[in-house]
């Protein structure tokens, strides 16, 4: 049991930092994450933290008085992730959000965790550089992102937010300040604590600065829509796509249906919408000939596997408009429907294709529409399994026993549970299964590590 937030510890917390930080008229919002499905918070305070210190003071308060802390950014999380489930403090660091330096030197970037994904990509941007990681929400914080370790479109050639993450400053829950990692090249100087505080979703330290890699930013980048007969046969191009010489940067698939979905959120059509099934295909390269030659190569493979063409988006306007229709398909599944669950299991990609199938006929024997789309290049699939107007005591029942079917069977395959959306409380369950027991013991003893009385995002990843 954690202590209730009373008007004392209010007073105590505005005596501590500024009071205007301080925050008891609750904004509308800041008990739910993306996915209403699982469930409200009881936050009772929101504390909007601006510098490391304010970190400190709040987190040695409420450590003394073992009171729940929730560190938060910009709440698009999709697994009940920042949500308060035990009360107490959400303390926000969405204001740490300064740029402090962008080194084109040792190319990285030092920046505030609440600095918008957008932001950090524009700003790094304009100076002709690249930060690799691309998810899907741009208006995420980059804090979010290490604590999630996001993943994203670009992750088929550039790896995931983990991979470009150099050091970390974060305050333990009992207000000590630690940093790890560094700006040099190799580190093997023993156990790395920045790869356990990335993805460990605010259980284990509050990140208040964040070391980025940064890239030079290719010149040129070309985007192909590939059409299919049925998405079978486009799913098995993706493991002779993957073999080729040169890796694509985005290789993600889609269905009719969803870009259906898309088009009555959006008003906007897609490039296409004739064909049941799409890949997406972006290439990048410095000098145009190696372009030209990279689309060739990919073009004669592709057709080779049954693409019934291959259109080119090679327009800054084309390129905008097919990846903000990419980008809506969340949304507009979720605008579909009353309800929805989502799955994001990460498998072998050679197992996609039967996968997919099962999945399908999951769908007609429950008669629970199901829709997927995903990063077919990194065997992430986003499954979405949609209410609509199953009656509540049946899609209650249902819903169970179709997630535990399609866990079980992508367990079986080789997967995980989460290739980018984290485990939050909605996927604890499935974590437990996947890794074992002896996993979770380990998991439990770095938790009491990190925070011994439990205060941080307690209710998440583990019990
Ligand atoms: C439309 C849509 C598309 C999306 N697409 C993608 C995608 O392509 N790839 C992907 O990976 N995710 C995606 N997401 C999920 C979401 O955007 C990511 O999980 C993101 O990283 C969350 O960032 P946030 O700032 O919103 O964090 P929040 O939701 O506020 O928090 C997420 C987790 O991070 C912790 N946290 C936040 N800040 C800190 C901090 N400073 N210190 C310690 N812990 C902290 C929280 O406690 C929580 O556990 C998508 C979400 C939406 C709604």
């Amino acid at each position: 049991m954690f202590k209730s937030v009373d008007a004392q510890d209010i007073l105590a917390l505005k005596a501590l930092i500024d009071p205007k930080k301080v925050i008891t008229d609750l904004p509308e919002g800041l008990n739910v994450d993306e996915m209403p499905i699982y469930g409200k918070g009881n936050a009772q305070v929101l504390v909007n933290v601006e510098t490391t210190d304010d970190v400190v003071e709040v987190l040695r308060y409420a450590h003394a008085r073992h009171i729940a802390i929730t560190p938060r950014g910009s709440g698009t999380s999709l697994v009940g992730s920042s949500v308060a489930l035990h009360g107490g403090i959400v303390l926000s660091t969405a204001k740490m959000n300064k740029i402090k330096r962008i080194d084109p030197l040792t190319m990285t970037a030092v920046i505030e965790p609440g600095v918008l994904l957008m932001s950090l990509a524009a700003e790094v941007d304009a100076k002709g550089l690249l930060y690799a990681p691309d998810p899907g929400e741009k208006s995420a914080t980059i804090g979010g992102n290490v604590a999630t370790n996001a993943g994203g479109m670009r992750a088929v050639k550039y790896g995931v937010t983990r991979d470009h993450i150099v050091a970390l400053e974060a305050v333990l829950a009992d207000g000590t300040l630690i940093h790890t990692g560094s700006a040099v090249a190799k580190d093997s100087s023993g156990y790395d604590l920045k790869d356990l505080l990335i993805g460990s979703e605010g259980t284990l330290a509050v990140i208040t600065e964040i070391t980025v890699k940064v890239l030079p930013k290719p010149k040129f980048t070309v985007s192909l829509v590939i059409p299919f007969a049925d998405i079978t046969t486009a799913l098995q191009a993706v493991p002779p796509l993957m073999q080729l010489p040169d890796r694509p940067v985005t290789l993600e698939f889609m269905e009719k249906e969803v870009l259906e979905d898309a088009k009555e959120y959006l008003g906007k059509d897609f490039a296409d919408r004739n064909w049941p099934a799409y890949l997406i295909l972006s290439y990048s390269a410095n000098v145009k000939p190696a372009l030209e030659s990279l689309l060739d190569t990919a073009s004669d493979t592709l057709k080779k596997l049954g693409a019934k063409d291959v259109f080119l988006s090679d327009t800054t306007d084309r390129l905008q408009a097919m990846w903000a229709t990419r980008g809506a398909f969340l949304e507009a599944i979720k605008n579909s429907t009353p309800e929805m669950d989502e799955i994001d299991v990460c498998l072998p990609i050679q197992t996609i294709p039967g996968y997919l199938q099962e999945v399908k006929a999951l769908s007609v024997s429950s008669g629970v529409r199901i829709r997927s789309f995903g990063h077919a290049g990194d065997g992430n699939l986003h499954i979405y399994l949609c209410k609509d107007q199953i009656e509540a005591s049946r899609w209650n029942a249902l819903l169970p026993q179709l997630l535990d079917t399609l866990y079980t069977r992508a367990f079986a395959l080789g997967g995980v549970v989460s290739g980018e959306h984290g485990i939050g409380h909605a996927k604890k369950a499935y974590l437990k299964q996947a890794v074992g027991e002896p996993s979770i013991r380990l998991m439990r003893g770095i938790k009491a590590a990190f925070d011994p009385t439990g205060i941080l995002n307690p209710g998440k990843i583990i019990d």
